[in-house]
Formats: C-alpha cells, sequence, structure tokens
C-alpha cells in the first residue's frame, strides 16, 4: 500500500529528475496529483483499424503495420522523420520533428508494431505525427483490453521522455501496489446519490473497464468538485446572513405615491416581481446581497428606483453608483426626472462636481436633508459621509472590484443593503457559481412595445450599400453608432483602424452636411465627454467609438449599430453593444461587418446574433464558445479555483443539485458540528487551505 502524499519521485523509474519536470510542468508532487491527472480523451483499444479505413476525421485510434521504410527530409533544424508503415491494405506516412535517432535506433525497418495516435490529413494524405508505438509481444499486463486514457503530454515532457506509455506505467503500478484513497464524501450521500467511492472512481478514470464505468466515475469526480465548491459559498452565505441588517418595515408614502401617481408606465410583471423579492429582503433585517440580472433594456433603473423609494419610507438615505461620469449623469437626469413631482432631494456626485457644490452635499447628507445621491466612484471616497445610509444599488457591477464594494459596506456602523445590477446576463448556472453568494433576481421580460431589433450580417463588399443605406436613416432624423474593437494586445493597430475607420466615414459623410464625432478610451476625459454629449444631445449624426460606449449609454434616436471587425468581439460583448440601439420607438438596426474569411467559431458567433435577441441564449452559446474564464463579466471576479472534471458550461445539472444540497446541509447544520458532516468539514479545510478563495467571488 502507497500512501497517498508520496512524493512521486519515489516511484519506480522516476527520480528527482523527472519528479522535477513534472512538478514544473503539471504541479504533479504527489501520487494524489498523478491519480487527479486525468485522461483528456480515450481510445478504444479493443478494435485495431485497417490503414484502408483511417481518415482524418478519427479522433485518437490505433493499427498494426509494418515499417517499410524509414527517410529523413529537411536541414539540421528543420529535420524530421517520415516512416512507411503498411498493412494488407495500404500503406500510411508516420512523421517526427523531434526525437529522430531514438525512434530509429530503436524500432526496425520490416518489424510490426502498435501504432497509436491521432490520424491527420496533410497534403490529401492521411498522416499521424508523434504516434506512440507498442511491440507486438508487450508486456501482456501493459495491454489495456477496453478504453485506454490519453493525457496531455506537454512538449517538454515528451524532450525528456516522459510521454504518454511512461505517465500510464505510473498509473499502473499505483494501482498494482496500491494505494490508500481516503474517502471525500459521507457514506450516506454516497447511497444516496448512487456515487462511487473516491478510490473505485480514480481507478476507472484511468484504466475505465467499460464505457458505463467510465460515466459513472465521471460523475462522480464532478459532482465532489461542485458541491465543494456550493459547500463554500453555502457558508459564506450563512455567514454573511448573520450580519444583521435594517428592517425596513413600511411601505411608505413614497413608494405608494410613486406607484401610484408618478409611475410613468406599468411594469412589467418581472419588474413587480423582482421589487417584490427585494422588498422581502429588506424588510426581514438581515442585510440584503442581491444580483440583479436583466438585460439591456429591460427596466432595471425603475427597479432600483422602488428599492431606493423604500429605504427613503423608513428614514434612510440611498445611493446609486455608475461606473463612468455619463451614466451617473444620465441615472441622475432619469431619476430627478421620475421624481420632479416628489418633494426630494436627489443630488449628483462625480469627479467633475466642483468644490461648492461638493460642500453642499457633504453638508446635506450629514444632517439627513439628501436623500438620493447618485455618482462615480467620488461616492466611496472616506470624505463622504452619510447620515444613515440604508441601501447602496451599484449599476454594472463588473466594473467595480470587491474592495469597493466592501468599502460601502463601512459606511454604517450597520452595513446598508446592497442590489448590484448588471446587464451582463450570466447563464444560471455559471451565476450560481461565480456569484453564488448573492440572491440573484432576473428581470427576463423586455417592457412591451419594444421592436425586435434586426441584425444583419455583411462583408467589405457591402459597403457601398450600407453607406447608402446610413444616409437613408440620417435623412428620417436617426443617429448612427460605427464601433471599432479595442483589444489590448493590438493597441497600436486597432487605434489606426479606428482612425482610418473615421476618416473613411467623414470622407463619406462630410460636412457641413453630416456632422461626425469620434470617442475613445485615449481621450482626455473631457474631449471625451465633449465628443459623447454632442451625440447625446442629437448634433451629431455619427458617432464613431470603441467599446467606451459599451456600457449603459442610452440615447433612444440611435437607430443603427455598425460594428466593425465584429469577429474579433466575443458574443455577449456583441450583445451589449446592440443593446445602444432599439431603445425608442423606431426600427432599429444591428450590421454586423467581417471579413469573408471566418473561423467556425466566429460564424457560429454572428449567427447566433442575427437569430436570437436573447441576452441569456446568447451568453449560453459564449460559455460553451469560450469557456467561462473568458466570459465578459467575470474577467474581474476571475474563477478563483481550477476544476480538474467538471466544466460549468456543461454540468449546470450537477450545479444544480449539489448547490441544494449544500445549502440543506449548511441550512440544518451552519457550522459543520454534527458527526456526519466532520469529513465535509476536514475536506472544506484543506481545500480552502490549497486552492480555493471563495473571498473574491464576486
Ligand atoms: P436597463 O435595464 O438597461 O438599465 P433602463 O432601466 O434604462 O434599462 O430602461 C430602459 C428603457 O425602458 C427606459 O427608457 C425606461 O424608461 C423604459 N422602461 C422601463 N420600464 C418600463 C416599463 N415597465 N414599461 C415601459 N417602458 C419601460
Ligand atoms: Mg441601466
Amino acid at each position: 500500500m502507497i500512501n497517498i502524499n508520496t512524493n512521486i519521485k519515489f516511484l519506480k523509474g522516476v527520480g528527482e529528475k523527472k519528479a522535477g519536470t513534472l512538478f514544473r510542468e503539471l504541479e504533479m508532487e504527489t501520487i494524489e496529483d498523478l491519480l487527479f491527472y486525468f485522461p483528456y480523451r480515450y481510445i478504444d483499444r479493443s478494435k485495431f483499424y485497417k490503414i484502408s479505413e483511417i481518415n482524418g476525421e478519427l479522433p485518437y485510434i490505433q493499427f498494426i503495420g509494418k515499417i517499410i521504410r524509414f527517410q529523413k527530409e529537411g536541414e539540421k533544424n528543420t529535420q524530421r522523420l517520415l516512416a512507411y508503415v503498411a498493412d494488407d491494405t495500404g500503406t500510411m506516412e508516420l512523421i517526427w520533428f523531434k526525437g529522430i535517432k531514438w525512434i530509429t535506433d530503436k524500432y526496425k525497418v520490416g518489424n510490426s508494431y502498435i501504432f497509436f495516435g491521432k490520424p491527420n490529413v496533410f497534403n490529401h494524405k492521411i498522416n499521424m505525427a508523434h504516434p506512440d508505438i507498442e511491440e507486438m509481444n508487450a508486456d501482456k499486463s501493459k495491454n489495456f483490453s477496453g478504453f485506454q486514457g490519453i493525457y496531455t503530454i506537454t512538449e517538454t515532457m515528451k524532450r525528456k521522455f516522459i510521454g504518454l506509455k511512461v505517465i500510464q506505467g505510473l498509473l499502473l503500478d499505483v494501482f498494482k501496489d496500491g494505494v490508500r484513497v481516503d474517502e471525500t464524501l459521507p457514506d450516506s450521500m454516497l447511497l444516496e446519490y448512487g456515487l462511487m467511492p473516491l478510490g473505485e472512481a480514480l481507478k476507472q478514470m484511468h484504466f475505465p473497464h467499460s464505457n458505463e464505468l467510465l460515466l459513472k466515475a465521471r460523475y462522480r469526480i464532478k459532482f465532489e468538485e461542485l458541491f465543494y465548491i456550493q459547500l463554500g459559498l453555502a457558508k459564506t452565505m450563512q455567514i454573511r446572513k448573520r450580519f444583521i441588517g435594517f428592517a425596513f418595515e413600511k411601505v411608505g408614502q413614497y413608494f405608494m405615491d410613486f406607484y401610484e401617481k408618478y409611475r410613468p408606465f406599468d411594469f412589467t410583471n418581472a419588474q413587480k416581481r423582482v421589487i417584490k423579492e427585494i422588498r422581502k429582503d429588506l424588510g426581514s433585517a438581515i442585510q440584503m446581497n442581491r444580483l440583479l440580472q436583466g438585460d439591456v433594456g429591460s427596466g432595471k433603473t425603475l427597479v432600483a428606483l422602488m428599492a431606493m423609494l423604500l429605504a427613503l419610507d423608513n428614514g434612510f438615505q440611498a445611493c446609486l453608483m455608475a461606473p463612468t461620469e455619463i451614466l451617473a449623469n444620465q441615472h441622475f437626469e432619469t431619476i430627478r426626472d421620475l421624481l420632479k413631482q416628489m418633494n426630494l432631494n436627489v443630488r449628483i456626485l462625480t469627479g467633475s462636481t466642483k468644490k461648492k457644490q461638493r460642500d453642499i452635499i457633504h453638508e446635506e447628507l450629514e444632517n439627513g436633508q439628501l436623500h438620493i445621491l447618485i455618482g462615480t466612484h467620488a461616492l466611496i471616497e472616506d470624505k463622504v459621509i452619510f447620515q444613515n445610509l440604508g441601501l447602496v444599488v451599484i449599476d454594472e457591477q463588473h466594473r467595480f472590484g470587491v474592495a469597493q464594494r466592501a468599502k460601502l459596506w463601512k459606511k454604517n456602523d450597520t452595513p446598508p443593503h446592497i442590489l448590484v445590477m448588471t446587464a451582463t446576463p450570466i447563464p444560471r448556472t455559471l451565476a450560481m457559481t461565480l456569484y453564488g453568494d448573492l440572491d440573484v433576481s432576473v428581470i427576463d421580460e423586455l417592457p412591451p412595445g419594444r421592436k425586435e431589433i434586426k441584425t444583419i450580417h455583411a462583408t467589405d463588399a457591402a459597403r457601398l450599400r450600407i453607406f447608402g443605406f446610413m444616409r437613408e436613416q440620417i435623412a428620417i432624423g436617426r443617429q448612427i453608432y460605427v464601433v471599432y474593437p479595442l483589444i489590448k494586445e493590438s493597441e497600436k493597430f486597432d487605434y489606426k483602424d479606428l482612425e482610418d475607420g473615421y476618416n473613411s466615414i467623414t470622407r463619406a459623410f462630410p460636412q457641413p452636411q453630416f456632422v461626425t464625432t469620434i470617442v475613445h478610451g485615449k481621450m482626455k476625459p473631457v474631449d471625451k465627454d465633449r465628443s459623447m454629449q454632442l451625440f447625446v444631445s442629437g448634433q451629431a449624426n455619427i458617432m464613431v467609438a470603441t467599446t467606451v460606449i459599451e456600457v449603459g449609454v442610452n440615447v433612444p434616436n440611435a437607430s443603427v449599430m455598425v460594428i466593425e471587425s465584429a469577429e474579433r468581439f466575443g458574443l455577449s460583448q456583441l450583445h451589449q453593444l446592440r443593446g445602444r440601439v432599439g431603445r425608442g420607438s423606431d426600427q432599429s438596426f444591428c450590421i454586423l461587418m467581417t471579413s469573408n474569411k471566418l473561423s467556425r467559431d466566429s460564424r457560429l458567433r454572428m449567427k447566433t446574433m442575427v437569430d436570437s435577441s436573447d441576452g441569456f441564449k446568447i451568453a449560453e452559446v459564449d460559455l460553451k464558445l469560450r469557456g467561462p474564464g473568458d466570459m465578459e463579466g467575470t474577467q474581474q471576479s476571475g474563477i478563483p479555483f481550477r476544476l480538474k472534471l467538471a466544466n460549468l458550461a456543461e454540468d449546470g445539472d450537477i450545479i444544480q443539485l449539489v448547490r441544494s444540497i449544500a445549502m440543506e446541509i449548511i441550512d440544518k447544520d451552519p457550522d459543520l458540528l454534527e458527526n456526519e458532516n466532520q469529513i465535509l468539514k476536514n475536506r472544506l479545510k484543506n481545500l480552502k487551505k490549497s486552492n480555493f478563495a471563495w473571498e473574491v467571488i464576486s
């Protein structure tokens, strides 16, 4: 029996040097790490392919062939080795770029071997690069009858002769000698959810006896990975719930007056539902931490306003924080307008607020005369002291860091309730993990009467027609956004693209007949604001911009969004950009310009945009295409744990299941004191030490 914590250098054939390589390449240090280094795919070793059956579409396969001859090609540094192998149905080419001498020394012309690898098509011929080779009379104990795992082998590992067979050999040895694997889930859970014990699951992961057992093993491992994340989140949430919050017990005059007399339109059912959810939280004397998700244009502002009115009804102040000055201004104007018939004091505080104005705000905040303060980061400065801040609304949360949010908490002895609004739709199951410590409300319905935005995918060939279309739209009084990508790595080129684009637009739309303005991140804030204002006020017909307009800007008269090099944007970002139009009552258009050579992914992204306007559906596709690490809105929080097997995009069902299990456990036993929960408590503690950091989530 080997101890699972044994260093791999003590395994037969490893030693210091190989162990060092494995550590640097894979962070593999102990037997446990080795056991959790899972194959990324399996080949069915019960079948041998005939050379005539092999095509480039096949995954990893094996076949038996005789080496006819070796042939070296190319000069020293680019040298490659070709081997021609044949069976009774045909010949095939094998190719190596490295380790040439080793291959020609070890394998002999005229002998037959078992080859396995991934067939490729090159120059209309099938070949296989760097195949693994096994002697026909190989040690029987190392011959696999069923499925065989294929592991990621890095280039460095290959150079140091740690190939597939070495990894497999190590694992075989470990299992042959026996290794004690402690169970990490309580027996009762294994029983209730039909989970394979960990030791068995690990064995099946590497050497599955059947496809069915492999699936059960995979399920068990994913279940555990996701379960412990949710258990940690449930615990964090539980601890938060112990924070006393202000109880907004009554629904008072402000709320009722606005609802009955001043609201400009009927609330959508989704808005009503979410307001109820918030009201319940606010009334409960437990600090609220709620994430409000709603597609662009779904009417989140109104919901936030109702929550703020509840705070005022209960004698508290409220504030709303936006990520940019422009957005803060827009919110301020919207809210001031909505409340104009009510006797409420609403003010705005941003970086450019003048000292005199600032002093008034500070004073009114402290003496309680100020009801609602709207602003940017300026709100969280230490100088800004509220008399009794009851509710903080944060718009477009992903622009705010965790630390900033924490600072708001400290504005009172009792932390204010927090409502975070985001228009970046995050698939439910991903939200459960990334924002798993926040309660989530979703506005899944747009206000009535919105016209669907017509989305068109076009290439350069259509450029003139599109200019013509833009002229028509301008002639009937509409405004147009033209957006260019800005990607950090190629900033220089991007700015050149933007400038070239701006020049070509001003040539096609000359002054004084047309006014075009430009906005990008390198401009001074004052210039940016001025350009933006030119467009917001309707003086400019066209705004050429980078993605700075992505968030929140509201110009109802803008009805056309042209996105240049659209293939360079992620799906969620395209959807966000498209959300800038379609805000008025006119028919709006989104034109996605791409080159006509597109990768499969890009094509799918364009098609998804053209076919769908549902932000959540789009986010699901985005998540599947890019994996959760790259999802917009998540970069800042990051994904603070590495998943070995589970996949946030694909394992939604398991996530939902383990979340409810975790919640139930923490509900019954918040501090995991019960005997049967000790195993959970210990495991959680160990995981926290190693790779978990729930504190940084959300
Ligand atoms: P977002 O969720 O993107 O922040 P907003 O709150 O800015 O959306 O609302 C978008 C637009 O829809 C605004 O012009 C707002 O006045 C309008 N709106 C919000 N709720 C309703 C409603 N229930 N009925 C009609 N229009 C609404
Ligand atoms: Mg908004």
